[in-house]
């Protein structure tokens, strides 16, 4: 079969189904294949994100959290249950409905905006051409359309001394998938996903070891923040392992031995499963023959102008495939630009006001630049902080731990970078990212009125600690600079 469109999108995830659903609102005709299949067999849009990533661990972070609050919390709340048990499967089963929740979302969405979705694998035969074989296993179809949107995201890296099994060295969606919770569980990367499923099953009952191969934890991060969440995660059992260097994974039918040594002291531990989570790298595979001369750096990712145009004329890409952030916000937003630069509107996307979320207990989050960052880069700054500990919400909450930190220039003012550690700043961060992108300072937030009692008390307070005058806090030394 035959068909005509202004734009295929090939990649419904995060970045490809929103840039589909926006190049409809412009009146493009629109198609979006997405060849993914789920463990029933069945196709589904959404991507890694809905499927196997974002959406399912927030259901199982949340599920994890109930279970351990309900067992420490409870009782100090004078709430008294006699016996919490646990029933995975029916928190398993939650999970599932809520993906396939999301995944028919869009479908509906797709209904409702007018784009033909197509569950296939595509691949791009010539400039203009996508050919779709069909999941169903059904006839192939043959798409036209001027403009191609690569948008085929990422995939979990595999490491050659812990090949991925399905069953003892499990990659991050196996993961979220355990029908029974692993007494011992290892963890090869202490990054984003690392921390994120190591939380989950530490609440669940596992006992957690993540080695990480840098001296450093989360190196991304604001190094203050950081460490306090490194020591709120040892506190609740996480055993992190800094500068491991993991030798050998050896699955037997029962269990996993890790080899690894730290400095030249050399460890062996043993598992009965292994998550390796050590990255995500471009998929590219198959999506155009290599004749088609789509150029690639040198770490396999999409190479795109500010326009998201490869250098074949007609062939973008957004998203994961083309590196930056692997998030799904910055491929939604690059999805939303690509199209309206296409509809010939102007758009952008402000890569420096893109929020970086870890749902752990306690969340963090950050936006802009990092103390560390500043310092590298010789900028000027003031910098002001203020503790969840302090705030009589975070008490109420029984979550009064962490901090906001702002970072601001110090002669003009203007937030350059914030950085949270503490309950629910995967919220909070809002406010300072659109503070960001609104070029705002820490004089604005200050004198910005925030409810009583709320959390985001905290961000208020930090703002007023730049010029070292927060309220409910009595800072030991005025900050540098100030007045
Ligand atoms: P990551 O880059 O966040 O962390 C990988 C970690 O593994 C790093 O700390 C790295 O030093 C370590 N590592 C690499 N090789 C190693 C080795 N051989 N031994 C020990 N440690 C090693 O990657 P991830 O956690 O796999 O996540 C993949 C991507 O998905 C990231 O880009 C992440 O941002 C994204 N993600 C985001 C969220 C979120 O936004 N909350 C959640 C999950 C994943």
């Amino acid at each position: 079969m035959d068909k005509s469109y202004d734009v295929v999108v090939i990649g419904a995830g995060p970045a490809g189904y929103v840039c589909a659903i926006r190049c409809a609102q412009l009146g493009m005709k629109t198609a979006c294949v997405d060849a993914w299949v789920n463990r029933d067999g069945k196709p589904a849009f959404g991507g890694t994100c809905l499927n196997a990533g974002c959406i399912p661990s927030k259901a199982m972070l949340e599920s994890s959290e109930v279970f351990y609050r309900a067992q420490h919390e409870f009782a100090r709340h004078g709430v008294m249950a006699k016996s919490i048990e646990l029933d995975l499967a029916q928190m398993q089963k939650r999970r599932a409905e809520i993906v396939s929740g999301s995944t028919l979302g869009i479908i509906t969405l797709f209904k409702g905006y007018g784009v033909d979705g197509y569950a296939g694998k595509a691949s791009i035969t010539a400039p203009g051409k996508v050919k779709v074989a069909p999941t169903d296993g059904k006839e192939e179809l043959n798409l036209s359309a001027a403009r191609i949107i690569i948008a085929s995201g990422s995939e979990p890296v595999e490491l050659p001394i812990a090949k991925f099994d399905g069953e003892r060295i499990v990659d991050s969606w196996s993961a979220l998938e355990f029908s029974e919770v692993p007494k011992k569980l290892g963890v090869i990367g202490a990054g984003v996903i690392g921390v994120e499923l190591g939380s989950v099953w530490a609440r669940l009952g596992s006992e957690v070891v993540i080695l990480e191969a840098m001296d450093q934890f989360l190196a991304m991060a604001d190094q203050q923040i950081a460490k306090e969440a490194l020591r709120q995660f040892k506190k609740q059992g996480l055993d992190i392992r800094l500068g491991a260097k993991v030798q050998s994974a050896k699955a037997t039918k029962t269990k996993v031995k890790v080899d690894y040594s730290i400095g030249d002291k050399a460890e062996s531990l043993e598992f009965d499963k292994l998550i390796v989570a050590v990255g995500r790298r471009p998929y590219t595979r198959d999506i155009a023959p290599a004749a088609l001369g789509i150029k690639l750096n040198e770490r396999g990712f999409v190479v795109v102008d500010d326009h998201y145009q490869t250098n074949v004329p007609g062939i973008y890409a957004i998203g994961d495939v083309i590196g930056g952030l692997m998030l799904a916000h910055k491929g939604s937003e690059e999805g939303v630009a690509v199209a309206e630069m296409i509809a010939g509107q102007k758009s952008h996307v402000n890569y420096n006001a893109v929020p970086s979320v870890i749902y752990t207990t306690p969340e963090v989050a950050w936006v802009g630049k990092t103390e560390e960052q500043l310092k590298q880069e010789g900028v000027a700054y003031r910098s002001g902080a203020f503790p969840f500990g302090a705030n009589g919400r975070a008490k109420a909450l029984e979550q009064g731990i962490g901090q906001v930190k702002i970072l601001a220039d110090a002669k003009t003012d203007r937030i350059l970078g914030v950085h949270m550690v503490g309950p629910y700043v995967s919220e909070l961060i809002a406010e300072m990212v659109l503070a960001i992108e609104y070029g705002a300072s820490s004089e604005d937030i200050a004198r910005t009125v925030h409810a009583h009692p709320s959390l985001s008390e905290v961000v208020h307070e930090a703002a007023l600690a730049v010029d070292a005058r927060a309220i409910h806090f009595v800072s030991k030394r005025k900050q540098a600079g100030a007045g």
